[in-house]
């Protein structure tokens, strides 16, 4: 993943290990930090020349396990932790199951389970927006996130209030679904409501989708007037002019 990210002039990585405690989860035992921290500080000093390499994790369903990420950031030199909705109650948002109703019905669950998440915090980056749409559009197609205006906004508010950055994530490139996570209008109305910080994210699972599609994402960030990438080191963020 290193070498992948030198080889595309890459300056900076993060390594956001699953960390996920719903009880339906498979991976639910997947996270072992100690080796996690071992691993990353060997290629730490292997790449030091040419890569910032950030420790950090991704947080299932923070709200609901506050007590558990809590004292999992507070025991560890992280650099930054993702907040990610995957399960809401008994549903995954990965599974086509999760959308066997109308439209309206599964995305109103989602962003309102998004909601109390994000009034809740206790993370950094907000992980791929509206993730809904990467199995979600092989069952209904395109969406609108205007139907949803009112508890999108809402969501916005909550991270604009805590600080928290928008992971923008290309991982949906790789689906049918063809989109950023959030994608454009919703960058603009987190712009409108004074939203400044933002990632970039691959989600890259393997080598070859490292950096994957960031030109597009960095496009869509000037598009809706946004001016700086974030970046985190033990959870302080500074924001850097986009290039
Ligand atoms: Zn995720």
């Amino acid at each position: 993943m290193c070498e992948a990210a030198v080889a595309q002039g890459i300056s900076e990585i993060g390594f956001t290990e699953h960390y996920d405690l719903h009880p339906d989860e498979w991976e639910r035992d997947w996270f072992k930090v100690d080796a996690y921290f071992v691993e990353l500080e060997k290629v730490r000093a292997q790449f030091a020349r040419d890569l910032t390499v950030r420790a950090a994790v991704e947080l299932g369903e923070p709200h609901i396990f506050q007590l558990e990420c809590q004292e999992l950031l507070a025991k560890h030199p992280f650099d930054y932790a993702l907040g990610s909705l995957h399960w809401v109650g008994r549903r995954l948002v990965f599974d086509p199951q999760f959308f066997n109703r109308p439209i309206d019905e599964s995305s109103r669950d989602f962003f309102e389970e998004l909601e109390r998440m994000t009034r809740v915090g206790g993370f950094d980056v907000l992980s791929h927006f509206d993730v809904i749409v990467r199995v979600g559009f092989d069952v209904y197609g395109a969406y609108d996130p205007t139907r949803y205006e009112d508890v999108i906004r809402q969501v916005l508010r909550n991270v604009i209030e805590h600080g928290i950055a928008l992971d923008i994530n290309t991982a949906a490139f790789r689906r049918r679904a063809q989109r950023l996570t959030p994608g454009l209008e919703i960058l603009r109305w987190y712009r409108e409501l004074g939203g400044e910080r933002v990632t970039l994210g691959s989600d890259a699972h393997r080598p070859e989708h490292v950096g994957g599609h960031l030109p597009v994402a960095i496009e869509a960030l000037k598009a809706a007037g946004l001016t700086h990438l974030t970046f985190f080191e033990r959870r302080q963020a500074r924001l850097v002019p986009l290039p």
